[in-house]
């Protein structure tokens, strides 16, 4: 079976937030059955619907044979690692990945919505997702985010480690 696209968001804003993600992105592309294919811009951007200091944020395309709840449970188990922890709803975090698209599928299990149920109302996951394939964010989704406060913090070389040749 052909491997299916797959775009996960990165999000942090405690402790060493670029290396939490750079790290994040090295061990998603050391899963089994896993390819990491590409890795948009670094971006920084204020906290929505949440207080807390800024986050870093990136969005990662994969290609994947494990099933979605397998990646799910290997993503939480690297949040863990990262020292992930959830004391309350949109609490700042070390490390937050979030499955965005899975190919053309849409998912509803009592674990994983996909496409990510939020993302067409965050420019953190909006600008990265365009920036990696246009076709997938519209013009119209991306007007209204633009008010939202965001910036390119470092260019995709910032993760060319990670990504596979
Ligand atoms: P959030 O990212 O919304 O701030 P969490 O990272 O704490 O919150 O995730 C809470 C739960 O969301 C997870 O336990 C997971 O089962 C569920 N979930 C549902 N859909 C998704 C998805 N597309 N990506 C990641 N987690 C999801
Ligand atoms: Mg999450």
């Amino acid at each position: 079976m052909v491997a299916e696209r797959v775009y996960i968001g990165l999000g942090a804003n405690l402790g060493d937030r670029g290396e939490a993600l750079l790290q994040a992105l090295h061990r998603m592309a050391a899963l089994p059955q896993t390819r990491l294919c590409a890795v948009s811009s670094l971006y920084s951007s204020a906290p929505v619907d949440a207080s807390g200091p800024d986050y870093l944020n990136a969005v990662a395309a994969l290609e994947t044979h494990l099933a979605p709840e397998a990646l799910l449970q290997a993503l939480q188990a690297l949040e863990l690692a990262a020292g992930r922890e959830r004391p309350y709803r949109n609490a700042p975090r070390t490390l937050d990945l979030d499955v965005l698209l899975w190919g053309p599928r849409q998912l509803a299990t009592p674990a994983l919505t996909v496409p990510h149920p939020r993302m067409y109302e965050r420019a953190f996951v909006l600008l990265p997702l365009h920036e990696l394939d246009a076709h997938l964010v519209t013009a119209a989704q991306l007007a209204a985010v633009a008010g939202q406060r965001i910036a390119v913090a470092q260019d995709a070389r910032w993760a060319a480690s990670a990504v596979s040749a």
